[in-house]
C-alpha cells in the first residue's frame, strides 16, 4: 500500500509569530483521514516549528537544500543543518525554484542525492508549463525532468522519494488540472517509473498532485486511483482549509 501524504508548503509566507499563529491552529485540527500529514515553513520557521510539533504526527519538512555539505556557499543551508533541526524531508525542484532562481535538472539531481546521501526523503516536484500542455508536450516535458534528475538513481532508492506533480499553469491560478487529467498524468509517470524500475518500485511511489488543491476540489481529486495526495499551497495557510483536504481522503 501507497502512503496517502498531504503537504502543505507554506513557501515564503508568515514570519515568526505568523507561524507559531497557524501552528496553534494545526493543533486544534482534529485528523480524521490516514494521510501523513506534513508542513513546510520557511527555513527561519524551521527549529521553533518542529519543537511545537514533534509531539503531534505533522512532520516538519523543508522546502529546498543546497547540495554541498558545508562551506563557502553564502545565504545557502545544507542536508545536515536541516537534520540538526529535525527535519527529515525536503522538497526539491519546485517549480518556483526553477523559474526564479534557475534550478536545473542537473542542479537537481545533485540535490537529490545530498539529500538522499544524508538518509532524508525527497519530495519531488516537477511538472509542465501552459504552452507544453497546449501544444501536447507535457507528457515529454514531465518525463525529461523525472529522467534527467532520477534515473541515476538505483531502484532502492525510490523508497525515499515521493513524486509532486504540479502543473505550472495550475499553481496559485486558481485553476486545478480537472481529476481526469491529474490521473492521465499520474498514470504516465507510474508506466515511466515502471518501464525504467519495475512494477514493484513504480506501484510503491506515492505521486502528489499540487495546484490549486482546495477544500472544495480536493475530494475529488485524490478518489483517482493514482493520485496519492497533494501539495498545497495557498489554501495550506489556513488551518480549517489545510484539514479539510488532509480530511477529503
Ligand atoms: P497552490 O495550491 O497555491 O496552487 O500552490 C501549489 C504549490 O505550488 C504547492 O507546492
Amino acid at each position: 500500500m501507497r502512503k496517502k501524504i498531504v503537504a502543505g508548503n507554506w513557501k515564503m509566507n508568515n514570519d515568526l509569530s505568523l507561524t507559531e499563529g497557524l501552528i496553534t491552529d494545526l493543533k486544534l485540527q482534529s485528523k480524521t483521514s490516514d494521510a501523513q500529514v506534513m508542513v513546510a515553513p520557511t527555513f527561519t520557521n524551521l527549529w521553533p516549528a518542529f519543537q511545537s510539533l514533534r509531539e503531534t504526527d505533522i512532520e516538519v519538512v523543508a522546502q529546498n537544500m543546497h547540495f554541498a555539505e558545508n562551506g563557502a556557499y553564502t545565504g545557502e543551508i545544507s542536508a545536515s543543518m536541516l537534520k540538526s533541526v529535525g527535519v527529515k524531508t525536503v522538497i526539491l525542484g519546485h517549480s518556483e525554484r526553477r523559474a526564479y532562481f534557475n534550478e536545473t535538472d542537473e542542479l537537481l539531481a545533485k540535490k537529490v542525492d545530498a539529500a538522499l546521501n544524508n538518509e532524508m526523503t525527497v519530495i519531488f516536484c516537477f511538472g509542465e508549463e501552459l504552452g507544453d500542455r497546449k501544444s501536447g508536450n507535457h507528457e515529454h516535458v514531465v518525463e525529461s525532468q523525472i529522467k534527467n534528475a532520477l534515473f541515476h538513481l538505483e531502484a532502492s532508492a525510490f523508497s525515499n522519494i515521493i513524486l509532486a506533480y504540479e502543473p505550472v499553469w495550475a499553481i496559485g491560478t486558481g485553476e486545478t488540472a480537472s481529476p481526469e487529467q491529474a490521473q492521465d498524468m499520474h498514470a504516465f509517470i507510474r508506466t515511466t517509473l515502471a518501464n525504467k524500475y519495475g512494477s514493484e518500485v513504480a506501484d510503491s511511489v506515492s505521486i502528489l498532485y499540487g495546484g490549486s488543491v482546495k477544500p472544495n476540489n480536493a475530494k475529488e481529486i485524490f478518489s483517482k486511483p493514482d493520485v496519492d495526495g497533494g501539495l498545497i499551497g495557498g489554501a495550506s495557510l489556513k488551518a480549517e482549509d489545510f484539514f479539510a483536504i488532509v480530511n477529503a481522503f
